[in-house]
């Protein structure tokens, strides 16, 4: 690892890159798994760092995504690969990084014309808001780089990721990949094009410096709603500590400090996720 360049934090998702529409582009058991679409944006984007020091975190489904062999190409990434673990999408975020970039990010669950909508859970999570605002993934990870201090310098994912993390982080370098125009479709641009514009972006960024990035965090009290998609799953979570029930499918958390809110949501998830067998 460099001594001189900015220290990278990249949480990676799959379903806002470009050539990408549906479940089984991003599904490994897929036959139609996308991957070298995928390889060949990460590849151009880590070009534009080869002078920082990187925590590439594989955080779409079981983590398990980015081959270890790209750390062949590039000696300056460090992979965390593979699940369960704590942290999920942010796991290994401290306060001696620089930034934090969104790879591969899409929008939050029930938002319209958007690529593969969800929030953390596709089949679990109908609705969720954090102190009343409607909750994408970057922006709940964002508010835990912010625990340590660390500003969102970059997204790249589609057009409506981008739209709505803009609204409060205003200061990131945002590109979008695609147009997404329904659940599974959108507008691609030209391959030749993405991979310039991934290149440029990240070339930018190991030249910025992280002053003149936002630090996205909520206010106190954090009050978390969730609405689940069924009864069970909003009866199973209703055992976790501090958790309350609203009614029959919502249940709702409050706490200052914003990492158990973070902690809480994603045991929801696993919890819902392991209580498949009982549905
Ligand atoms: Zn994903």
């Amino acid at each position: 690892m460099g001594i001189m360049g900015r220290k990278v934090f990249i949480s990676f998702d799959f379903e806002g890159l470009a050539g990408i529409t549906s479940w089984n582009d991003v599904s490994k058991e897929s036959s139609d798994y996308k991957r070298q679409t995928m390889l060949v944006q990460l590849y151009a984007f880590l070009e534009g760092l080869r002078d920082c020091d990187v925590l590439l975190v594989d955080s779409h489904a079981s983590g398990d995504n980015i081959p270890w062999e790209i750390t062949n190409e590039f000696e300056n990434v460090q992979l965390i690969s593979g699940g369960i673990r704590k942290y999920y999408m942010m796991y290994g975020i401290d306060d001696s990084f620089d930034f934090v970039v969104f790879f591969g990010y899409h929008a939050g669950v029930g938002s319209l014309e958007a690529n593969m909508d969800h929030t953390y859970s596709s089949s679990s999570i109908h609705n969720i808001w954090i102190n009343g605002m409607p909750m994408n993934e970057a922006l709940i990870n964002a508010a835990f780089a912010g625990l340590y201090n660390v500003p969102i310098a970059c997204m790249v994912g589609d057009d409506k990721v981008v739209q709505q993390t803009k609204l409060y982080i205003p200061n990131a370098f945002y590109l979008s990949t695609k147009q997404s125009i329904a659940r599974h479709s959108a507008v691609m641009k030209p391959m030749p094009i993405v991979l310039k514009e991934l290149r440029d972006l990240s070339t930018k960024l190991s030249k910025s410096s992280k002053e003149v990035f936002d630090v996205f965090g909520f206010e106190k009290h954090v009050e978390m709603i969730v609405e689940f998609s069924d009864t069970i799953r909003a009866d199973l979570v209703s055992s976790m500590p501090l958790v309350e029930r609203m009614d029959g499918r919502k249940v709702r958390i409050v706490h200052d400090d914003y990492k158990v809110i973070f902690e809480a949501l994603l045991a929801m998830t696993y919890i819902c996720a392991g209580a498949k067998v009982l549905l």
